[in-house]
């Protein structure tokens, strides 16, 4: 069964008259044939504008963990909603929400509020710097901590080869882009536990206030670290006064309740949560050690009109109620590894078929050559993306697959059917 995709097509269209890009976030772009424009969204589906239903397995690039419309939260939201909605001073969901969360984090001391990842990645990089008095950042090629010019650096194999990874300089990742702030970065490789032992034991030298990592890759091929990468993070952060950030805006609350920390054992000084905290509202933290976030009553300024917003917050504190189900990680575990099993196998027999890679409910493809890019797979990513959302399995453009606890093993099944006949495979 194919669908028709018609009133998407004629909707994205009319949007690029009015919407640079025609889309509302520009990698959106990227979805093939078009972006698919959706009228509801409920459990592990999506409907579109013709009212056709597709398995979502986009789950809005991230936040869906307990999967859409989830009535927990939507009950909590419906419950503020008449209330209030923003007012611009204390209200008690902010610490109600805060007290689920630290309850959560191993390192959970005390939290920021913010509204998106982006934002929260530059609160954690100015506590660090202040609380260091020094002004690099260590990160690691490839990885995506937001758009903002401070932190987007080129990551694609093509800079790596061409020197980003192995100079460790930053490069322009837009144009646009402010080159003089790449000066603050030092790029190193990923479990590369040489090169970062080197870097930080310079640390002074170079002015290295903080290391900001995404334990898991999560936007570069997902990425397992060694233990003794995190470790060695640790421990030459201690020894050099370096500030460690986990960036946990996909792995929070998504590889674990208590996110990298609790899954790895490692506990960082700052971790940065966004996207899975608040079931689809928008809302972000900086959480952490308490001497570096209570700067923000000395001096360091962390503002934001909409920051605690009273709706995202009862998402939050419901999020977390419903995250603390006991077995849901290990449910989500399941049918995560269902999803590997069976979608992977058959990627695995099909000629050029690529892989899956797996963390926990992430998932992305990697194509035969084993090299993925940022925003991008190659491989037979593009055809499989567009094949599938003609067979009703929406998939996203950067071949990243997010579970949920609403997915069912016949959902996949259903997506393994359409993906074979696709491939061209003969069905069991
Ligand atoms: N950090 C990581 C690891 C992310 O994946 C993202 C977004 O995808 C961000 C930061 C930025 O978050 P946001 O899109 O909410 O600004």
């Amino acid at each position: 069964m194919t669908v028709a995709l018609d009133s998407s097509r004629a909707a994205y269209e009319r949007a690029r008259l009015s919407i640079g890009g025609g889309v509302g976030s520009g990698l959106r772009a990227a979805m093939q044939p078009h972006p698919l424009f959706v009228r509801a969204a409920r459990g592990a589906h999506v409907w579109d504008l013709d009212g056709d239903r597709y398995v979502d397995y986009v789950m809005a690039w991230g936040p869906m963990v307990l999967g859409h419309s989830d009535p927990r939260i939507i009950e909590a939201v419906a419950e503020v909603l008449p209330r209030m909605q923003v007012v611009g001073t204390g209200h008690e969901m902010e610490h109600r929400a805060a007290e689920a969360v630290l309850a959560a984090v191993p390192h959970g001391e005390r939290l920021l509020w913010s509204n998106t990842g982006t934002e929260a990645v530059q609160v954690a990089l100015r506590l660090a710097r202040a609380g260091t008095g020094r002004r690099r950042v260590l990160k690691f090629a490839k990885s995506y901590h937001g758009w903002h010019d401070t932190v987007y650096a080129a990551m694609d194999e093509a800079s790596d080869s061409a020197g980003s990874a192995v100079d460790e300089r930053a490069m322009s990742a837009s144009r646009g882009q402010s080159p003089s702030v790449l000066d603050d970065l030092v790029v190193a490789r990923f479990n590369d536990v040489a090169q970062v032992e080197r870097i930080l034991g310079e640390a002074v030298e170079r002015d290295l206030a903080a290391v900001l990592v995404d334990p898991i890759m999560s936007n570069a091929g997902v990425e397992v670290p060694s233990p003794e990468f995190l470790a060695t993070l640790r421990s030459m952060c201690d020894r050099h006064g370096v500030v460690l950030i986990f960036d946990e805006v996909i792995a929070g609350f998504r590889i674990a309740r208590g996110g990298a920390a609790e899954r790895f054992g490692v506990r960082p000084d700052l971790s940065v949560f966004g996207k899975a905290m608040a079931g689809g509202f928008t809302q972000s933290a900086v959480v952490g050690r308490a001497d570096l976030i209570d700067q923000v009553t000395s001096g360091v300024t962390h503002a934001g009109t909409f920051n605690a917003n009273p709706i995202a917050l009862a998402a939050v504190e419901a999020t977390m109620g419903a995250l603390a189900e006991p077995g849901l990680y290990a449910a989500l575990e399941a049918i995560s590894a269902t999803f590997h099993d069976r979608i992977g196998g058959i990627l695995d027999a099909a000629p050029d078929g690529g892989s899956l890679r797996r963390i926990g409910s992430l998932l992305q493809y990697v194509p035969g050559s084993g090299a993925t890019g940022l925003h991008g797979t190659g491989g037979r990513w593009g055809e499989i993306l567009a094949g599938m959302l003609r067979r009703g399995h929406q998939f996203m453009p950067s071949g990243k697959v997010f579970l949920s606890t609403a997915h069912t093993s016949s959902d996949i099944e259903s997506t393994a059917l359409a993906l074979e006949q696709l491939l061209g495979a003969p069905n069991p």
